[in-house]
């Protein structure tokens, strides 16, 4: 199986940096979107991507079998890039990777990037956004043209930095010749369909003109965003018409929807998800108890500093700081990590139970410490 590509990427007309990056090399190809201050972003983008470099090098089957160890190995890099340097605290990249080996795409995948399959004039979402709002849809709180057009569609659930281990999202794709693969950042989904992309893509035009239009569209349209587009073509030539008939497409009307129905939906996310913030933001699935308007809670997102400000609120509990054992004090305006809910709900639970101890000085301590006197 041949495979050509082509890739571009731009700045938009809205930011000052591009903080997205791509990669396009034998037969793997991945497109990066990096968040975070400064030059933050950027860093986190390209460092995600230096694993796949190592993979383009090796036969397309290894690239394959590696493709997914590569977006974790990846996501590692960027968490102690981030961990070892104040500056660049708080930093993530989405990062969707193809490798192509023996007529099969396989695509792992974190954060809202995507990767589309087109066949013939008809396009299939390979990948699943890790947003609130695409969670929203799934759960059925929100259609899916209301997510189109959700002021806060790109709160990421899911990013790579974020922690030490990340749940890397798997696919496989059975390749036809004509196929061609899409890879892009969510500058391009954001002004243009799916269908407008498939449109794009399916012309039988050489594969870097093809990306340069759909860069050009999207700045047309504001170019709100930066904008990547890594564009492969399996066999080479044009895709044949008609042969996308096997594909589910979902249909995507591009159209404004009353105000009544924005104001319904940002009630639905402010009820279904907690407190938002106007950012962009890094929460797994991690959760971490600290301290809110005086009082223990649990968080969910992660304890670092620059990622507090990002985390919600998941509970709140009637246990006062002043209350608190002084020896957990500490460690909560730290915020201590938890595995999920029930695990958070545990941590409180101990610290309520060693709260309500008598402190050493008042009588023997159940536990010894070191701090303890003979007596
Ligand atoms: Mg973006």
């Amino acid at each position: 199986m041949t495979l050509q590509a082509a890739a571009r990427t731009d700045v938009g007309r809205a930011r000052e940096r591009n903080e997205d990056a791509f990669f396009a090399r034998g037969a793997v190809y991945a497109v990066a979107d990096g968040l975070g201050g400064h030059k933050a972003g950027e860093i986190a983008s390209r460092v995600a991507l230096e694993p796949l470099a190592g993979l383009a090098d090796r036969s397309p089957a290894d690239a394959a079998r590696g493709i997914a160890g590569a977006v974790r190995a990846g996501n590692r890099l960027v968490f102690e890039r981030a961990a070892g340097d104040p500056s660049l605290r708080g930093m993530g990249t989405t990062l969707t990777a193809v490798a192509i080996s023996n007529g099969t795409a396989h695509v792992a995948h974190v954060g809202d990037s995507r990767c589309y399959l087109v066949r013939g004039r008809s396009i299939v979402q390979v990948t699943d956004d890790h947003t609130v709002v695409a969670r929203m849809v799934k759960e059925g709180k929100l259609t899916p043209e209301q997510a189109d057009h959700h002021p806060q569609r790109s709160l990421l659930l899911r990013a790579l930095g974020a922690d030490h281990d990340v749940e890397v999202d798997q696919t496989e794709v059975a390749l036809q010749a004509g196929d061609r693969l899409l890879l892009c950042s969510d500058g391009l989904t954001a002004v243009l369909s799916d269908e407008e992309i498939a449109d794009f893509a399916a012309a039988a035009d050489d594969l870097e003109t093809i990306c340069q239009r759909l860069i050009d569209e999207a700045n047309d349209r504001g170019g709100p965003d930066n904008i990547t587009v890594v564009l492969v073509s399996v066999a080479g030539g044009a895709p044949a018409a008609g042969r996308g008939a096997g594909l589910r497409r979902r249909p995507r009307r591009r159209r404004r929807f009353p105000r009544r129905a924005v104001a319904w939906s940002l009630l639905v996310l402010a009820l279904g998800t907690g407190a938002f913030f106007g950012v962009r933001a890094v929460l797994g699935r991690s959760m971490f108890v600290g301290v809110h308007d005086g009082r223990v809670a649990i968080f969910r997102g992660l304890p670092s500093d620059s990622l507090r400000g990002l985390a919600t609120l998941e509970e709140q509990t009637d246990l006062s700081i002043e209350d608190v054992a002084p020896f957990w004090r500490p460690r909560l305006e730290d915020g201590v990590r938890a595995d999920d809910l029930a695990d958070a709900r545990a941590i409180v639970a101990r610290i309520r139970d060693d709260s309500q101890r008598p402190t050493p000085t008042a009588s023997p301590s159940p536990r010894p410490s070191p701090r303890e006197g003979d007596g």
